[in-house]
């Protein structure tokens, strides 16, 4: 696509709000979907004070914004501005996709179904009958819990600094599936982590993200054993000190990109109501191979 021609008059406008959002990969995703699938679309990202995510969700719709996506910290207060809610936001309470059909708002969770696909793919399987701890207990802490869950996690211990944070998502998560839940203190896990075996670590605690890249959510002297899975939503460094930790291990690991690539693709797929191609997702996944884990 030339420059000149890259944004018209008939572009498909989409965006992201968010605060903060400078750094943001979402619309580089974005842009580079279009241009990989030929869509005059453009996806800008909007920094929105605290207090103005109404206002901000009223101007986008005025102005016949075709779709945007939420993000920290908006993910659960932007369902308060919508008229509809997808069935994907309603166990987990957040949603990251909102699509704007003739100025009516329909709110979409993409962060779960994501985060299945990237694992699959990225591990080489799921999460049937599998064992798995989740560390953190934030608004992905909750959004993974409920994906797994769903997708037949045979046990699923939570973990957090916070502990009461987790024991709301470990009722949730009872309510909803059969999956066997309990919970604990990050400390009092890391310490008690010989005597409990599991097969997949998720990381959704902000700890090792840049610029705090020597720092982990485990402590230095934690064991892992070969063969455990250690999945970090984290993409920014590609390889956390949490990744690295388990690989010298002799564990199987991924990072947060093929996540966030994911989710982007569904919400893509969401706003325009097309099916994209598993080629076209193998041409954005080599685009954005310098962030995932190498
Ligand atoms: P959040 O709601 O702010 O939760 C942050 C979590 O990190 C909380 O559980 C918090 O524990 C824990 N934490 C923070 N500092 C800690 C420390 N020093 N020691 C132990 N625990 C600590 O954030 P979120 O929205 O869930 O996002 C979490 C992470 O996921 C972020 O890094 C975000 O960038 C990433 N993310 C990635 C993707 C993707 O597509 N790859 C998508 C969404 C989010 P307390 O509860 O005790 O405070």
């Amino acid at each position: 696509m030339k420059i000149k021609e890259y944004v018209t008059g008939k572009s498909w406008v989409l965006g992201l709000l968010g605060n903060p959002v400078a750094h943001s990969v979402s619309p580089q995703i974005h842009n580079t979907l279009s241009a990989l699938l030929g869509i005059d679309a453009v996806y800008v990202p909007f920094k929105v004070d605290k207090g103005m995510l109404g206002k901000a969700v009223d101007g986008l719709k005025v102005c016949s914004v075709s779709g945007f996506n939420a993000t920290i910290p908006f993910k659960e207060e932007i369902l308060q501005y919508v008229d509809e809610l997808d069935e994907s936001v309603k166990t987990a309470g957040a949603a990251n996709t909102v699509k704007n059909h003739n100025g009516r708002l329909t709110a979409f969770n993409t962060d779960g179904e994501g985060f299945s696909r990237a694992f699959e793919v990225q591990m080489g399987a799921g999460f049937k009958g599998r064992s798995a701890v989740l560390l953190g207990g934030g608004g992905t802490a909750r959004t993974l819990a409920v994906a797994m869950a769903a997708r037949g996690l045979g046990r699923l211990t939570l973990v957090n600094r916070t502990v009461a944070k987790v024991q709301d998502i470990a009722q949730m998560v009872s309510k909803h599936y059969s999956c066997p839940v309990k919970t604990m203190a990050l400390e009092e896990w890391v310490k008690a982590d010989a005597s409990e075996p599991w097969d997949i670590l998720v990381n959704t605690t902000s700890v090792g993200m840049h610029p705090h890249v020597e720092e982990t959510p485990v402590g230095e002297s934690f064991r892992f054993r070969p063969g455990q899975w250690v999945y970090d939503v984290i993409y920014n460094p590609a390889r956390t000190r949490l990744l690295r930790q388990a690989e010298e291990a002799g564990c199987k690991t991924a990072n947060g990109m093929g996540m966030l690539l994911y989710q982007a693709v569904l919400a893509y797929e969401i706003w325009m109501g097309i099916k994209v191609s598993e080629e076209v997702v193998d041409k954005l996944f080599e685009e954005f191979a310098n962030y995932l884990q190498k």
